[in-house]
């Protein structure tokens, strides 16, 4: 599963490090401290694809086939 983490986007608000704590550590000043494509387990799916949904800044989003979350470009669906 790949995971796609913009950390430059990322407002320090810890939520996506309350629902997967190991994937998305905080670093000492409450950012998350991953950057860039990600390659994590699938095992962790559940867990990554509730701290997307948490992110308020969409800073975490999964890409390729199984994103959940598609977004339609402009005059799609
Ligand atoms: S939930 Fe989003 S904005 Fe908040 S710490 Fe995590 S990545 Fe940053």
């Amino acid at each position: 599963m790949k995971v796609l983490v913009e950390q430059d986007k990322c407002a320090a608000n810890g939520l996506c490090a309350m629902e997967a704590p190991e994937e998305f550590p905080l670093d000492a000043d409450g950012f998350v401290s991953v950057d860039g494509a990600l390659e994590l387990p699938t095992a962790q799916r559940d867990a990554v694809l509730r701290a997307a949904a948490a992110c308020p800044e969409r800073v975490i989003s999964l890409v390729g086939p199984e994103n959940p979350f598609p977004v339609s470009g402009p005059g799609g669906l």
